[in-house]
């Protein structure tokens, strides 16, 4: 590869395990709340934060590791 070029690796991009919890975390802390249908932080259905967590997990091969639908972190 020369220099200056700007090619993406191919295939899926490394995530540590820290790093995968870190985005399940959020994944759980800004899900839609099942009566408003919506963030509780955020206000918004899929807000940002939610969909930057899961946008990596897809690219990182790592959205198997979810928890069931419905499982909430804190009772
Ligand atoms: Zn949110």
């Amino acid at each position: 590869m020369r220099p200056g070029d700007a090619v993406p690796p191919s295939g899926p991009v490394a995530v540590s395990d820290e790093m995968a919890a870190h985005f399940r975390a959020t994944l759980l802390t800004h899900a839609d709340d099942p009566e408003s249908r919506v963030c509780v932080r955020c206000g918004r259905s899929r807000c940002d934060e939610w969909r930057w967590a899961y946008e990596r997990l897809v690219l990182a091969g790592r959205l198997g590791d979810l928890p069931p639908r419905g499982y909430t972190p804190e009772g």
